[in-house]
């Protein structure tokens, strides 16, 4: 018998009403489950957690970890692996390289070492899964997933255009099967198509038709975001809106929030999507935060992630092939560019976040403006968009930044007086609690995931459990977890891999009509370079693996 205790410790569990309450955690193999109503049956096990803060393991809902994309941001970065520390082999674990996108095992001890146990890659072509799975499984220590592209896939805009439903569902149902995925994924709806189209293509607003197709992006939105709903998927669509980046984008992006009309739906990196201004000008460039944050706080449907920016240099990675190449022209910089045949694009720059500019001060005050602007912490969750807006190892000091507001000051006042200024930062007093954190952090993702055994710690939760030791300051706190328990295991010890177990890779299977077969196998042996009985990724493929059920 495996029961143990983790005794006396400070238990945060937002989704169950613990606030801080000192308590005992029992723990069961790989789950967490009541305490033992008998007196007579003992732990075998007592870890002594007083003084420790207890919360559930954390959950980053999105990153990218995996894939061909993320490799060409690997092989684009010597430089950054040359200054940045290697992660050394030790008797528990492999060597890695960090810089702005480590190596696969440097991604799973690294979020083990700061209390993540679940991370979720946010942007793989179906085309792609397989290798996004074979890295998955090279990636020790958290359990994993990844949301499918789907808002540039030609069979997927074809149902759209012909204005069938019951088509479109069953192909989001089939390529979630067939990719292995969690959710669909949308990303620049049509403007990637249009970008491949033709140089300098794309789609500005919601309601232009994407060359070829006779589609829209708002019925684009529509139909996924209706199909998601159908089939019941543990976690809603998945929406890098249109103009990422772009000054004046905020309408945008309230257009996108409307065009769900009541469905759930997830907009993500919201700070890349919040900018005031004109066409390519600069100097009106600014935040309009408030106007969409004020949408969020009254349309539960809808929910965040952050994607904040730090200051700093990183490596930006999309499949909004247009933004690849705007960043590579803007910054003069090397830039990578990919056709993913018949469903999406891709691009990859490197990218300095700096103080002294003007746009990434901004965006830097965007980001925090969102997690200080929504009044229920359970609609935002934290992101860097890693390693887009910087890397999920800036965590804690986003960490900080929300708690201490005096810390916020002195960095804001380092920066352009436009932003000093005309930021509401200067008067947002907010700071977030420690409950707070807990919830943006593990228990809003894993609920805005569907996630039921994850981002809590009552009965039936996966034993994943990060221990803190207090510290008033919370960047150090965060940074250091003094233990790290995933699926009942001891991984990490105050930073140091222990254990560097192998997690699981979290999957739907909604089902699909199969009637569709016959028509999607003529499509792919007119158009497809690969055979349709070679693209869905099979189940023994994955080295481990857990079907999340649809509600
Ligand atoms: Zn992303």
């Amino acid at each position: 018998m495996s029961l143990w205790k983790i005794a006396a410790a400070k238990i945060y569990d937002p989704a169950n009403g613990r606030s801080g309450e000192v308590g005992d955690l029992w723990i069961d193999g790989d789950r967490i489950v009541s305490a033992p109503t008998d007196p007579s049956v003992r732990p075998t096990r007592v870890l002594d957690a007083i003084g420790l803060v207890a919360m559930p393991g954390g959950v980053d809902m999105h990153c990218h970890i995996a894939g061909p994309k993320v490799n060409a941001g690997r092989r684009m970065r010597p430089d950054d692996k040359r200054t940045s520390q290697p992660v050394r082999r030790t008797a528990a674990t492999r060597s890695g390289t960090l810089g702005s996108v480590p190596s696969t095992f440097a991604t799973g001890y690294k979020y083990a070492a700061l209390g993540y146990t679940t991370a979720f890659d946010a942007a793989i072509a179906p085309l792609t899964a397989r290798h996004a799975h074979a890295e998955f499984d090279d990636t020790p220590c958290i359990d994993r997933g990844c949301f499918l592209l789907m808002g540039n896939n030609h069979f997927l805009l074809r149902a759209i255009a012909e204005g069938d439903p019951e088509r479109v569902r069953a192909l989001v149902a089939w390529l979630l099967e067939a990719g292995k995925g969690y959710a669909p994924k949308i990303v620049n709806p049509g403007g990637i198509e249009a970008w491949k189209q033709q140089a300098g293509g794309n789609v500005h607003g919601l309601d232009e038709s994407i060359p070829g197709f006779d589609v829209t992006p708002r019925a684009i939105i529509r139909s996924v975001a209706q199909a998601a709903a159908e089939l019941r998927l543990p976690h809603a669509v998945h929406i890098h809106a249109n103009n990422l980046g772009m000054p004046g984008n905020w309408t945008t992006t309230l257009a996108t929030m409307e065009a769900l009309e009541g469905r759930r739906g997830h907009l993500t990196h919201i700070q890349f999507h919040s900018y005031a201004g004109g066409d390519a000008d600069e100097a009106t460039f600014g935040s309009e935060v408030g106007k969409l944050a004020d949408y969020v706080n009254t349309h539960p449907n809808i929910t965040v992630d952050v994607g904040q920016v730090m200051f700093g240099s990183t490596t930006s990675m999309t499949a909004d092939g247009p933004v690849g190449y705007f960043l590579g022209n803007l910054y003069k910089t090397r830039w990578y560019s990919c056709d993913t045949e018949l469903e999406s694009g891709c691009g990859v720059a490197p990218i300095e976040y700096k103080r002294k500019s003007v746009v990434h001060a901004w965006q830097w005050a965007i980001g925090l403006e969102w997690y200080l602007r929504v009044n229920d912490p359970w609609q935002v969750a934290m992101s860097t968009d890693h390693p887009n807006g910087g890397s999920f190892l800036a965590y804690p000091q986003i960490v900080r930044l929300l708690m201490d507001r005096n810390f916020r000051q002195e960095v804001l006042a380092g920066l352009p007086a436009e932003v000093r200024e005309q930021s509401e930062l200067k008067d947002l007093a907010r700071e977030y609690t420690l409950e707070e954190i807990c919830i943006i952090t593990r228990a809003a993702p894993a609920r805005m995931l569907g996630l039921r055994n994850k981002g809590h710690l009552g009965p039936g939760a996966d034993a994943d459990i990060t221990l803190y030791t207090p510290n008033a300051d919370y960047q150090a706190m965060f940074e250091l977890p003094r233990l790290v328990i995933k699926g009942g295991q001891v991984v990490v010890e105050q930073g140091e891999v222990r254990e560097p177990v192998a997690g699981k890779t979290l999957y739907v299977a909604p089902g699909y009509d199969p009637g569709l077969e016959p028509e999607l196998r003529s499509w792919f042996d007119e158009l497809s370079t690969i055979r349709f009985a070679n693209y869905p990724v099979g189940l023994s493929e994955l080295a481990a693996s857990e079907r999340v059920e649809c509600s």
